[in-house]
């Protein structure tokens, strides 16, 4: 019987451009029965989720530490082994999106010798033509995802350039401008937060004065000045060093190559760019060691999604198990009394927004409709604006004449001084009007066009968002969510439930239930038992010790001892063995369903073989033939206390007591011949 294998990949979970995993996998399937039509065969599924085709296979990284491509390097590995008689593959750019990970596994493929084929090339690879097809749609591949990043970023900085200041929440001093009049789903500008401004132009005038950071410090902290969380934390050099350096607040932006530009918030800042100079030159020349903190974990979603108790910023945290969370920053500073706080797992609320901005991306109708009439709205407006700065110019011109006749018959002498002065006054002064009204009606059209700048970024990003999303180095996804997140909140909805309100500019809000963490049905009994309580049951039960189990699981021994105890207060047991005794039915019955037990089955196979060595049989060999203990040492080379302890390990291992118990135990394992 031939064994085919399958590859299908989606970049994100649950993709929704048509190239879904069951999808791929249906025309997969009736590629296979017409390939192989009249033969028996049988399909070797290997999928892919959540993986961009930038990334390469584990064949392909030689000792780099970077993100591979699991399935891929099992189909490999597999094809290598000669398990697999033929692959196929649904498209070019599912097996790559870049060309050094394409060609490399090409070849790989091709040297190999297991034929291959494409559904969406209609040729055979070992062919000169086929071979030469394959590589240009492997090119072709990479090129449409480079193009596709190219226009995100070309939208980035064309945004940049027209001085917007970025999404999610503005610096200590600013704050968004709530604002009426701005078209459905514009964004609005950053202004100063007079409260805020007022401390922070007090702290510049101190520092100004020859005050340090931290006595500025001390003395903001003293007169009760709130921290930019809103919360009333102390306040320390470094925060208010950040206050003084932040350009945001000399009403500049940044770039990617660290220069800066005036933004459009420039009227709204609280010193100019010269007078920050100044300080950064006098903070830079103060400090002795430069402290950059290097950002050890990403949290694209900081700043961004806001507390919706308080309003303050939620901050990515890491807990000392290695879980990354969002929690409101007042609470984490203060406590429950400053704040009740929202707290949730990064991973779910980053998929959540991720998704929603997908499904946005992916709804063509709602994408250009929505677009199309606020674009419609803004032309509108424009159109507006330019015909009336069209009257307002042709009016000063007209005014402009007047003046100019006016003067003519002064000259000839048709008007007495007195005249002349009131009629030019009234004239000269209706002129200056206009000319300020031109002013405002070109300010007017100005913001307009930097509107539809945001417009067309929005809109660039959304379309290319599916794309791209993972190819995007974390700092051009957090710029990506910048720009088309308006906001995002995190509230309180029933109980522990929360609701994630999530606005993408131009578009109309979406909630998002995030439900507290999956409730268990019971607190106790053996239905209580989570999928990794039983595997821990289940690699006890097969001779693992604590240090093996947490190794298995990438955790500690102490965490391990600490399910157990969890484990034993549910089932109501005193001991480990016990509760392996209650639960049998379910570790023999639900053994295939356990997750990740496949993946840590061979590992754990491994080291149950390994328990058992030449050396451990002999001992039980000599216990059967119920050899003195002294002598039975002796024959293996080895001291008592090594054997006893040797014999101890082994009888933990079978989760026995006695000897006897241990030999029955081996028997039935079959370690040791059953009528030995
Ligand atoms: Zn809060």
């Amino acid at each position: 019987m031939l064994r085919i294998g399958i590859y299908t990949r989606v970049s994100s979970t649950g993709q929704l451009d048509g190239h879904s995993l069951q999808t791929q996998l249906e025309r997969l399937k009736e590629l296979a029965d017409a390939q192989f039509a009249g033969s028996e065969y049988e399909l070797a599924i290997y999928e892919e989720e959540g993986l961009s085709g930038t990334l390469p296979p584990a064949q392909m990284t030689e000792g780099v530490q970077t993100k591979q491509r699991p399935a891929l390097t099992r189909l490999l590995a597999d094809a290598e082994a000669g398990q697999l008689d033929a692959v196929l593959f649904y498209s070019v750019s599912r097996l790559a999106r870049e060309e050094a990970v394409f060609f490399p596994a090409k070849k790989k493929l091709d040297n190999l010798g297991v034929p291959y084929r494409f559904l969406d090339a209609d040729v055979d690879p070992a062919t000169d033509e086929g071979a030469l097809l394959i590589g240009i749609l492997g090119i072709f591949a990479a090129t449409q995802l480079r193009q596709h990043k190219r226009r995100i970023k070309d939208a980035f900085a064309k945004r940049r350039e027209e001085g917007y200041t970025p999404g999610g929440q503005p610096p200590y001093g600013l704050m968004w401008q709530q604002r009426d009049d701005v078209p459905k789903g514009g964004r609005r500008g950053w202004v100063q937060d007079q409260h805020a401004a007022r401390w922070a132009k007090w702290m510049q005038e101190r520092y100004t004065a020859g005050w340090t950071t931290t006595k500025i410090a001390e003395e903001a902290t003293r007169l009760g000045v709130a921290r930019p969380s809103g919360s009333n934390a102390r306040w320390d050099s470094s925060a208010v060093r950040k206050v003084l350096v932040n350009p945001f607040l000399a009403g500049l932006i940044t770039h990617p190559d660290g220069s800066l530009t005036e933004g459009q918030h420039y009227e709204e800042r609280l010193w100019d760019p010269e007078e920050r100079e100044l300080m950064v030159k006098r903070l830079t020349r103060n400090r002795k060691v430069g402290s950059t903190t290097v950002k050890s974990t990403h949290f694209p979603l900081s700043g961004i999604v806001t507390c919706g108790h308080c309003g303050a910023r939620l901050h990515g945290r890491t807990n000392n198990t290695g879980k990354r969370f969002y929690m409101c920053s007042t609470q984490h500073q203060h406590g429950k009394e400053a704040c009740v706080g929202v707290s949730r797992l990064a991973d779910p609320i980053e998929k959540a927004v991720t998704q929603t901005i997908r499904e946005l991306a992916t709804m063509e109708h709602v994408r250009d409709l929505a677009t199309e009439e606020t674009l419609s709205l803004l032309n509108e407006e424009k159109g507006r604006l330019v015909a009336h700065r069209q009257d307002l110019a042709r009016e000063r011109t007209r005014t402009q004449e007047s003046i100019d006749r006016l003067t003519d018959m002064r000259i000839a002498g048709e008007l007495t001084v007195e005249q002349y002065r009131v009629q030019n006054d009234r004239l000269w002064q209706h002129c200056q009007d206009l000319v300020q009204q031109i002013e405002e009606v070109d300010r007017q059209v100005e913001e307009q066009n930097s509107r539809h700048v945001e417009l067309e970024t929005a809109r660039e990003t959304l379309q290319n968002f599916n794309a791209v999303w993972d190819a995007l180095d974390p700092d051009e996804q957090q710029e990506a969510l910048r720009t088309v997140i308006e906001y995002a909140k995190l509230e309180p909805a029933d109980g522990k439930d929360l609701l994630l309100r999530l606005k993408v500019v131009f578009l109309p809000e979406k909630q998002i239930p995030m439900p507290s963490y999956i409730k268990r049905k019971t607190t106790s009994g053996l239905g209580s038992l989570s999928p990794r309580d039983l595997a821990y049951l289940w690699h006890k039960r097969a001779g693992l010790d604590d240090r093996a189990i947490a190794r298995l699981w990438d955790t500690t021994k102490q965490n391990a001892i600490t399910r157990w105890r969890g484990i034993k207060k549910r089932l109501d047991v005193q001991t480990v063995e016990k509760a392996i005794e209650q639960a049998a039915d379910r570790l023999d019955t639900e053994k295939h369903a356990l997750p990740l037990l496949g993946r840590v089955n061979k590992r754990a196979d491994k080291q149950v073989k390994f328990a058992w060595t030449k050396k451990r049989r002999q001992i039980l060999a000599g216990l059967v033939a119920d050899m003195p203990a002294h002598e039975l040492a002796q024959s293996l080379g080895i001291c008592t206390k090594t054997l006893s302890e040797r014999i101890r390990r082994m009888k933990r291992h079978a989760g026995v007591k006695t000897v006897a118990e241990l030999l029955a135990w081996a028997r039935q394992a079959e370690i040791i011949d059953a009528d030995a």
